[in-house]
């Protein structure tokens, strides 16, 4: 994870190892580095255009932070601006809400079932919430299936969707079952495809209105890098989501996705997938982050 940016932005950070000051020419010089590396990251070209207008402005207008030299000041404001970038403050979900309703959204492929398994059990694990599984694609039996298999290694109930019913009723019967059961997590796994698709989106948003959800979690892939992105945006205009779920950043080495999403959408990534099994989600700490990728 961010490994190439890491070494790109240690790079950058040498030119001010022995300055005296961050002047108007080193500054220029090492953020020239510092955007070359966020470019090589697949961040969005505006975002990085932004991030360091921001850390140039504030590398020069800064007070000289005492006991810190021209390389620890630089470090200091492009580690306080990732942080900005992420999205702040770690933002996770408010798990106060009986029944707590959690609609994945997202095109196919992008792990929007597994992720929904993977919250079934942090939430359970973490909050102690009840959950239920709700299998809202049924253009394809085999995401069905998945869901079901997934709930059943969980030992969490599921609803018995078949391909003949309706995605809507689908997901308000299973309010009703839930409740039933007990359960106090209902979570929607919903359809995707594999490419934007109008009727699927009416489809979304029936289901929004239906079911209110509290959260409608955008799943993505963050190994698509700025596709990514652009297909947020789209959910994200016509369902306003409420935060983002990416996965499989265990394989990505880059970080474009990560670091421009927010700034893009308004919207904040709650939650990482760092591999395929089930307890392999993280919160996401905009924080860590960007320690992390500042070595
Ligand atoms: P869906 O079509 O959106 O429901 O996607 P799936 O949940 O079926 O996931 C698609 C593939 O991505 C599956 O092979 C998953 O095991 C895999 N996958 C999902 N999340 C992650 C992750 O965080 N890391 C890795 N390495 N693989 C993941």
């Amino acid at each position: 994870m961010f490994e190439s940016l890491q070494d790109r932005l240690g790079n950058a950070f040498q030119k001010f190892k022995g300055q005296k000051q961050l002047t108007e020419d080193n500054v220029k010089e090492g953020l020239r580095e510092v955007r070359l590396a966020l470019l090589e990251a697949d961040v969005n070209f505006k975002v990085v255009k932004q991030f360091v207008d921001q850390v140039k402005e504030r590398a020069l207008g800064e007070e000289v932070m005492k006991g810190l030299d021209p390389s620890q000041q630089i470090v200091k404001v492009v580690n306080d601006e990732l942080v900005e970038l992420l999205g702040g403050e770690q933002q996770g979900v408010d798990v106060k809400a009986r029944p707590l309703k959690l609609m994945m959204v997202g095109l196919q492929g992008s792990g929007k079932t597994t992720s929904s398994g993977k919250l079934a059990l942090y939430l359970r694990k973490n909050h102690g919430k009840k959950p239920y599984l709700v299998p809202a694609d049924v253009y394809r039996p085999a995401a069905i299936d998945q869901l079901t298999t997934l709930a059943r290694q969980l030992d969490v109930p599921v609803y018995p969707s078949t391909t003949d019913m309706n995605p809507v009723d689908i997901c308000k019967d299973a309010l009703v079952k839930a409740e039933e059961q007990g359960c106090d997590l209902v979570l929607f796994d919903t359809a995707g495809r594999l490419h934007i698709d109008e009727k699927l989106m009416d489809e979304l948003e029936n289901i929004k209105k239906e079911c209110s959800p509290q959260e409608i979690l955008f799943v993505a892939d963050a190994m698509t890098g700025q596709d990514a992105v652009t297909v947020a945006e789209a959910f994200n205009e016509k369902l306003d989501i409420s935060g983002v779920v990416l996965t499989k950043m265990d394989g990505d080495a880059r970080g474009g996705a990560a670091l421009s999403i927010k700034s893009v959408t308004g919207k904040s990534v709650k939650f990482v997938g760092v591999g395929e099994k089930l307890s392999e989600l993280e919160l996401f700490h905009p924080d860590r982050i960007a320690s992390r990728i500042l070595g």
